[in-house]
């Protein structure tokens, strides 16, 4: 497997510069797969009321973030995919405990939605959530 680029944190604490960017440390309930996004900080939410996203309850990132922001650090192997629909989605869920853990668009390998109840020390409830009506469009 590549080795992924992981991109460096911002410094803590040592500069007066308001940092724009942030270092999230994420996994699934076992700990199989873990990853990091680095990213501005996460304010807003979605929620999809779809045949999928409705069963499986969860509250994702709002926007797709790409390979410069989403790094899977291991658990390749753990993940599996889910296809529906018209297949322009794989849905990534681990094999082990079953929570899934982000969706990635067919058409551009590598750029994820995220779970964000897989994120560390981040509490998606308290977030903006916005309700994506997935049920009629899609
Ligand atoms: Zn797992």
């Amino acid at each position: 497997m590549k080795k992924p680029m992981l991109p460096k944190a911002a410094p803590r604490g040592k500069s007066q510069e308001t940092r724009m960017t942030t270092q999230y440390q994420g996994r699934c309930h076992c700990g199989a797969v873990r990853f990091s996004l680095y990213c501005a900080p996460i304010s807003q939410a979605l929620q999809c009321n779809c045949s999928l996203c409705i069963r499986r309850n969860a509250i994702m990132s709002e926007p797709y973030f790409g390979p410069d922001a989403f790094q899977l650090l291991q658990g390749q192997e753990a993940l599996h995919c889910y296809q529906w629909n018209d297949l322009v989605i794989s849905n990534w869920f681990c094999r082990h405990c079953g929570i899934y853990v982000f969706h990635e668009l067919v058409q551009k390998p590598g750029h994820v939605r995220l779970n964000l109840g897989c994120i560390e020390g981040l509490d998606p409830r308290a977030l903006a959530i916005r309700h994506f009506d997935g049920a009629t469009l899609i």
